[in-house]
């Protein structure tokens, strides 16, 4: 052992340099090395200590190999192991040692260097041996660490999808890319009615519908050839017993390391009875619930489909039950729907066996369209199915007769619009209606152009009469006694800006169907009084009264006596100088509304005219009991024979008129002639082209009432 050797043994001048030199020519050598674990201080300090261990060991009797053995081991533990270390240490300790073994007395200077030496070498073997193996042994360690952490890891994704793809309540399947069933689970089989085991033994080519083959190889072929990665869509299959399974699938591929495909993953949901829902509800959102029919929204759909085929053609059939309504109201709803139903069904037989669609549109209303129509089709179909529903019906323990009007529409889909084709069929179905109904009546191109102008125009009446674009014209009425005038006939126009000055033969009916005759007579009522009032007061010895026209439909109005008196409060016109004209029909209203009306205004004063006498009944037994004062006759008596011949007919009427105390006015007198045998018959006034047109105000004040006096035809 080295015990009773102290360091400072060596402090002797000799062996210190020598002791430096041995440091210094072993650090130096180990400075070659390419790595060192330590700094060089830190080298030095070791050295030191490990020279020091050494010098001791190599002078010790004998000397201390276990020491020297153990500055090998250390060596090798502080990391000192590369290559350089052993020559380095073998130079610096075989050139310097035997001195220093001298120097410090040993006796054996060279050999028990020798021996110092290997024990070193054998201390760092060793222990570079241990290390080798612990490093070795830790590797290895670590490598079945990782090994078991990765099978473990597999073995719990595996059991993973294991579980995943057994219980799955979603279909999985994988096959080759021949379309072979590799593997499958209980879903899917079961989806299709196979154990698994059964299923495995199948292709996909078993399975897939027919039907749905084609598109399905060509998406798998896209797959497989790597051009989608996914594909979703909706799939029918054939269930083991032959019925369609609806499923969604989505196909995947899977590729081996190398990317090449090796199988294909489809995943299957089962939607057969999602897909029958659906079905279900869009058969309830495109059909009648009362009838089965196809409706509204169905009909609109084929219209479309055939609108967006070019060069095809359509023809439709829009068809309307006659006085359904009556049905429905005496008999009851139970059994109008009844009713329904039954035409409904002689419908859809007459028309579904061509191959053609009828719907029905609401209420009453059915439709029938056919695309491409041959020759006569439409008009062969249209009387079959109108003598079809003409058959009798019986209904709910009620024996009944309906009938149907129809409108017959074809076209070519170039030439128009699916909403405007329905609109000229439902146009075209009126026009049937109008011609007595039970009938069809086929469109007609012009006939639609006038009406629709008449539509137009009538949708205009009230806004020009806010614009001003009504005018009064007034005709003169002259004493066929004097030939003097008495009084005007106020006339309506239109100044229209688009179709010049229109006669009140192209509005005046409209504006009764619409309503716009009320205010359009109130507005003439109103001018006339004023005019007529206006011109009274500045001749006052030659006061003329108005005669004012007078719609049916004014006299429904609770307003119309208000209106009157109003207009001659405004004007100052005294109501005897007011005439009103009402024709015939328009008294014989068998509301009586006119009836009772007039019978206030005679109150007021005003006089009450029957107009174009002689056009309508012309029956006199009403007369009497009416509060009337003018009988106008029309100018149909006037111009014909019953003149000419000087029947007694019209000279009786006359008669009968004044009798009954009414002032007679001829209307239309055209010619001198019939003039002068109205006088003679005893016609008390006249008005006509004979005596003046219609004119306006300022054209009647120069012509007829101006200071040259009141000329007329008569009395010039
Ligand atoms: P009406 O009341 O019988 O008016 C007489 C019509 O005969 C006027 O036609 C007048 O221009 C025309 N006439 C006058 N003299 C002759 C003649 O010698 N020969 C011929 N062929 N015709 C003559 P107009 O102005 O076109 O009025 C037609 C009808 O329109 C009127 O018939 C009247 O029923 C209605 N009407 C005119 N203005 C109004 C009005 O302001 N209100 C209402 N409700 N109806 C009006
Ligand atoms: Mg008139
Ligand atoms: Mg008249």
């Amino acid at each position: 052992m080295t015990a009773g050797f102290p360091a400072s043994a060596l402090s002797g001048d000799g062996a210190a340099i020598l002791r430096t030199a041995l440091i210094s020519h072993w650090a130096d050598g180990l400075a070659r090395a390419v790595y060192l674990p330590m700094s060089p201080r830190e080298l030095r300090v070791f050295l030191r200590t490990a020279a020091d261990q050494l010098i001791r060991a190599v002078a010790a009797e004998p000397p201390d190999l276990e020491a020297a053995r153990g500055v090998g081991r250390r060596m090798v533990q502080t990391g000192l192991v590369a290559d350089v270390v052993i020559p380095a240490t073998t130079t610096a300790l075989a050139t310097h040692l035997p001195a220093l073994a001298r120097a410090h007395g040993s006796p054996a200077g060279d050999h028990a260097t020798t021996l110092v030496l290997g024990a070193v070498f054998d201390g760092y073997v060793d222990a570079a041996r241990r290390r080798v193996l612990a490093e070795q042994e830790a590797v290895r360690r670590a490598e079945a660490e990782a090994r078991r952490q990765a099978e473990e890891a597999m073995r719990v994704s595996e059991a993973r999808f294991r579980t995943i793809f057994t219980d799955a309540a979603v279909g999985i399947g994988i096959a080759d890319l021949g379309g072979r069933i590799v593997d499958a689970n209980q879903s899917f089989a079961a989806m299709l009615g196979y154990t698994v085991e059964e299923f495995c033994r199948l292709s996909v080519s078993d399975f897939v519908d027919p039907d749905d083959a084609q598109g399905m190889w060509e998406v798998y072929e896209e797959i497989i050839a790597g051009r989608r990665d996914v594909a979703r869509m909706q799939k029918r299959y054939r269930h083991k017993d032959g019925h369609q399974v609806w499923t969604e699938l989505t196909a995947s591929l899977m590729r081996d390391r190398d990317g090449t495909p090796q199988f294909t993953v489809a995943m299957v949901e089962d939607i057969t009875a999602r897909r029958r829902l659906q079905e279900e509800l869009r058969y309830q959102a495109v059909h009648d619930p009362l009838t089965q029919l196809p409706n509204r929204a169905l009909f609109q759909e084929r219209l479309s489909t055939a609108f967006a085929t070019p060069g095809s053609r359509i023809g439709i059939c829009y068809l309307d039950l006659d006085r359904f309504k009556i049905i429905n109201d005496t008999l009851g709803h139970h059994v109008g729907d009844e009713l329904l139903v039954l035409i409904a069904r002689r419908l859809s037989d007459e028309v579904s066996a061509r191959g053609h669609l009828a719907a029905r549109m609401g209420g009453d209303e059915f439709v029938i369209l056919v695309v491409d129509p041959p020759e006569n089709a439409l008009t062969e179909l249209a009387d079959s199915v109108l003598e079809a529903l003409a058959r009798p019906a019986h209904v709910l323990g009620h024996d009944l007769r309906v009938s149907a009007s129809m409108g017959v529409v074809e076209t070519r889909v170039e030439e128009t619009t699916p909403a405007d084709v329905l609109r000229a069929a439902d146009a075209t179905l009126y026009w049937a209606k109008a011609e007595g109904r039970n009938r069809w009546a086929t469109f007609d191109a012009e006939r639609n152009a006038r009406e629709l102008a008449r539509y137009s125009l009538a949708a205009t009446l009230v806004p020009a009469l806010d614009a001003g674009e009504f005018a009064v014209h007034y005709q003169p009425i002259v004493d066929l006694g004097d030939g003097r005038i008495r009084g005007l006939e106020a006339l309506v126009r239109w100044h229209h800006p688009n179709l010049g000055w229109l006669q009140p033969e192209r509005f005046v009916d409209l504006a009764e169907e619409t309503g716009a005759i009320v205010p359009l007579g109130r507005h003439v009522l109103q001018q006339a009084c004023a005019q007529v009032a206006r011109w009274n007061r500045g001749h006052p010895g030659d006061a003329l009264f108005v005669s004012v026209n007078v719609a049916m439909r004014q006299t429904w109005e609770p307003g119309l006596v208000d209106d009157v008196g109003e207009a001659l409060r405004a004007s100052g016109l005294p109501g005897h100088l007011l005439q009103l004209e009402l024709t015939e029909s328009a008294l014989l209203d068998p509301g009586g509304r006119a009836v009772e009306a007039l019978t206030a205004l005679a109150d007021t004063d005003v006089r009450i005219a029957i107009d174009d006498f002689g056009t309508g009944y012309s029956n006199l037994g009403y007369l009497p009991r009416l509060p009337l004062h003018t009988l106008k006759l029309a100018s149909g008596l006037v111009e014909g024979e019953l003149l000419t011949d000087q029947s007694p007919f019209l000279s009786g009427l006359i008669t009968f008129a004044h009798d009954l105390g009414l002032h007679v006015t001829a209307e239309g007198v055209e010619t001198s002639s019939q003039a002068k045998r109205l006088r003679d018959t005893g016609c008390d006034t006249a008005q006509g082209w004979l005596f003046g047109r219609p004119a306006t105000w300022p054209h009647l004040v120069r012509e007829h009432l101006g200071p040259v006096a009141h000329t007329t035809a008569m009395s010039r």
